[in-house]
């Protein structure tokens, strides 16, 4: 999916204008993005840095989904135990090279969705901009893992069709910028992009949806924060968190941070056998995210992306554990189980 080159892309603008803008006042390299830069490649250092058992299980290839695990992340994994939730959404296990029927490479019907490269729309009033093809750290059973990020845009430049989409839509009202992750964006670009979605008189809301505040807390710069406050836009961030321990003070902190913004804060959790497919991981999330001011939106079946199969949980298993939920815990702190199926107008609620 990502390739460093292209990471370095998304990290280092290339664009005429903020190279411009470089040049006059060169920016130093921001704490995540140093971040960025020290997270852990090799399955053996990980293994290492968490003092796990040995022998090192043989691990996937990684030749075009590599291992991406940053430090703060990484940082609330508890060492020795190879049966972390943390870990296993990151671990690149051997069982990802199993082919198994009814899983593929583009399961949700991304490509029958793309109106110009860059820009899909799916949903009636909304469309989902890929702002950055990168991300902070790989989940292993992302359904964009199999997604061909090297036919998108890159960049600034990349965006122009895009916007021109936009420009010309006005039944559409909300922007969704996604990816990859778009807060891999450095602020200055995020800013220029915002600056020309702001332009289009039609589109009221924005919509971020990211893993970076999670991965990286420090990706919650006062500069990302300053930006959000002062646009005009109704805005909405959709973090992804799928376990209470993912959550830690820094995590805690850069949330309020975005709330501070303005933004009214969800999350989406894909639902993943062997990380949070019990009641009590599923209730103590729900719990750490209404601490967090963080409303529980979506619970994700899983996406049937080739290389993620060891990660489904058995049918009709989502259901029942949002049944068990909703004699636990308030209605708002019940996410809505959907499933996505391509060409439906809409994601299927399952419960
Ligand atoms: C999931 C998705 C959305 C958002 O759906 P909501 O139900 O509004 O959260 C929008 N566009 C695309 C292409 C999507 O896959
Ligand atoms: S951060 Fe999101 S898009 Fe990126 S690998 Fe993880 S699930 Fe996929």
């Amino acid at each position: 999916m990502t390739s460093l080159s292209q990471r370095r892309e998304a990290v280092r603008p290339q664009s005429a204008q903020l190279a411009d803008l470089d040049r006059s006042s060169p920016t130093p390299e921001a704490a995540w993005q140093t971040d960025l830069r020290h997270a852990i490649r090799d399955p053996a250092e990980l293994y290492r840095h968490l003092e796990l058992p040995a022998p090192l299980p043989r691990a996937a290839n990684l030749s075009h989904f590599p291992l991406i695990a940053p430090l703060p992340f990484v940082g609330r994994i508890r060492p020795g135990d190879p049966h972390d939730p943390l870990l296993k959404q990151i671990w690149p296990d051997e069982a990802e090279a199993a082919w198994v029927p009814g899983f593929g490479t583009d399961p949700v019907g991304d490509s029958a969705a793309t109106r110009v490269p860059g820009l899909l729309q799916k949903y009636h009033g909304r469309a989902l901009l890929i702002a950055a093809r990168a991300c902070a750290i790989h989940c292993r059973y992302c359904f964009r893992r199999e997604f061909p990020y090297q036919d998108q845009p890159a960049g600034r430049l990349g965006w122009e069709e895009p916007l021109e989409q936009l420009r010309n839509d006005p039944s559409l009202s909300e922007v969704i910028l996604s990816g990859g992750d778009p807060l891999m964006l450095v602020d200055p670009l995020l800013g220029a992009l915002l600056d020309q979605l702001e332009a289009i008189p039609h589109l009221r809301r924005l919509r971020i949806h990211t893993r970076l505040p999670i991965v990286i807390p420090n990706r919650v710069t006062k500069a990302l924060q300053q930006r959000l406050a002062a646009s005009r836009f109704t805005k909405v961030i959709v973090v992804h968190i799928n376990h209470a321990h993912e959550i830690d003070d820094a995590v805690g902190h850069a949330l309020s941070g975005l709330i501070a913004a303005g933004a009214l804060l969800l999350n989406q959790s894909v639902l993943l056998k062997g990380v949070n497919d019990s009641v009590a991981a599923l209730a103590a999330l729900s719990d750490r995210l209404i601490e967090n001011r963080v409303a529980p939106y979506y619970l994700h079946e899983l996406d049937r992306v080739t290389g993620a199969a060891h990660f489904e949980a058995s049918a009709g298993r989502g259901v029942q554990l949002i049944r068990e939920l909703r004699q636990q815990l308030p209605g708002y702190a019940i996410p809505r189980l959907v499933r996505e199926e391509a060409g439906q107008p809409h994601k299927t609620p399952l419960a």
